[in-house]
């Protein structure tokens, strides 16, 4: 491996590496149906995420709806071919627009139930005063601008979903899961909601006792789950995540259903990846702590935490969507917010004046540009990015140059690049530099 890829994070390998692991994650959210008990199907790959159906003695569960109805009403179709009772429930895990657009798309006539927690609604906690930029970065993030040849895939989710008609079929919940769960039974299916607050604060996880079938949401999927989206959220609180997901597992299920990708079968492998999941995400919560109170900064902490060696290669916590160094920097803002104690970074300099000292320091303007055209050439990329960002400030460079060497460094990472949205937004980002759309922020 070169230099960049050690320098520069967890998920950078060669480009043909990536590309292979990227397509094999493909088949997480490969489209089809899944039965997986007697009674409860699951569709995946109709949009982003999962959809259930759950068939009673005189109706039918809906676990999730996916983000609209167009996406819905296709999943519901291929329902219809294993059950054709009426929607007696719809179920929400949690919030997200790609677990509650499409509700309406799977009701006929009748007026079913739609259940969520007491806390449903809260869960995107990003404050409405920075839409305009959030919305750019989830572009970026899911790459839904990136072209056939660029996209591989969202991690999780499929590079292309149909995403127009979002939210269309949202149906308002009529019944409050309270804090501390709910038991029933829904069209003689005995059902429990029990609260699990992870990815989001209104998260819930559904136990099917008789059919030993657990519905985790979007607190469990194949990857190491996204502790922090780089779209731009807040914190996401890590700890209790870990909790709800040990929780899980003390069910010992015979199937996992996850909120995205394929559903895991066998109650040995469902537990396992359970408290696998929970154990990964407290290890990475509890590294990161230890070394804030030993005095160390998100900078060196990012390098430093990784995954325990029994956990790393397990099919399910590969970094395919979140990302180690990501949730350590997450940790750290959520626990103690920007500062990173070091005095120095009280009042750094702007990084106008600061350009101007790396390049006296370099030896000059000219001499600061061939290093950063040297580092490119190097494969050392990151560095290639950091020379370029200093570059671009000063009067007497050519900022011209200093834009294609990032564009290309971004490229050159890109192709190396595993985590699906560092990789989107390193492609989002070189077109939008290439086209100048980014001028406003860079040049
Ligand atoms: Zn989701």
């Amino acid at each position: 491996m070169s230099t960049a890829g050690v320098a520069n994070g967890q998920t950078q390998v060669q480009p043909e590496t990536a590309l292979r692991m990227l397509n094999a994650q493909q088949q997480q959210f490969e489209k089809g149906v899944v039965q997986v008990a007697d009674n409860v199907y699951t569709a995946v790959g109709f949009h982003g995420a999962n959809t259930s159906m759950i068939v009673g003695t005189d109706g039918v569960i809906i676990v999730d709806t996916l983000f609209g109805p167009s996406s819905a009403s296709k999943a519901a179709e291929a329902f219809r071919r294993y059950s054709d009772k009426p929607v007696k429930a719809i179920i929400y895990t949690h919030s997200h627009g790609d677990h509650t657009g499409g509700a309406s798309a799977f009701v006929g006539d009748e007026k079913p139930d739609v259940f969520a927690t007491e806390t449903f609604g809260s869960a995107e906690g990003v404050n409405k005063a920075v839409e305009p930029v959030k919305a750019k970065r989830n572009i970026r993030q899911f790459g839904r601008n990136l072209s056939p040849s660029e996209s591989t895939n969202r991690g999780v989710a499929p590079a292309n979903t149909e995403d127009g008609d979002r939210g269309k079929g949202f149906l308002p919940p009529t019944v409050t899961v309270p804090s501390d769960g709910l038991k029933t039974t829904i069209a003689g299916v005995e059902i429990e909601f029990h609260n699990g607050p992870g990815e989001t604060g209104d998260a819930m996880f559904i136990w099917l006792p008789k059919e030993k079938v657990l519905l985790a949401g979007d607190n469990f999927y194949s990857s190491f789950p996204n502790l922090y989206a780089i779209r731009g959220t807040a914190y996401r609180d890590v700890l209790s995540w870990s909790e709800s997901v040990a929780k899980m597992a003390t069910f010992k299920p015979d199937v996992l259903i996850p909120g995205h990708t394929m559903p895991i079968q066998g109650q040995d492998a469902a537990t396992t990846a359970l408290n696998d999941y929970s154990e990964a995400i407290r290890s990475v919560y509890d590294q990161t702590v230890r070394g804030i109170n030993a005095g160390k900064g998100p900078d060196q902490l990012a390098h430093e935490v990784k995954l325990p060696e029994h956990l790393k290669d397990k099919p399910y916590l590969i970094q395919f969507y979140g990302s180690v160094p990501h949730a350590v920097r997450a940790i750290y803002a959520g626990l103690l917010g920007w500062y990173d104690g070091n005095p120095t970074t009280l009042n750094p300099l702007q990084p106008k004046l600061k350009a101007k000292k790396m390049a006296e320091l370099a030896g000059g303007t000219q001499e600061l540009t061939e290093q950063m055209e040297s580092a490119l050439a190097k494969e050392e990329f990151q560095w290639a990015l950091e020379l370029s960002d200093h570059v671009k400030w000063l009067d007497d460079a050519d900022v011209k140059l200093a834009r294609k060497v990032k564009i290309a460094a971004l490229r050159a990472l890109a192709a190396r690049e595993y985590n699906a949205p560092n990789r989107n937004y390193y492609l989002s980002c070189a077109n939008e530099l290439e086209s100048g759309q980014l001028s406003e922020v860079w040049f």
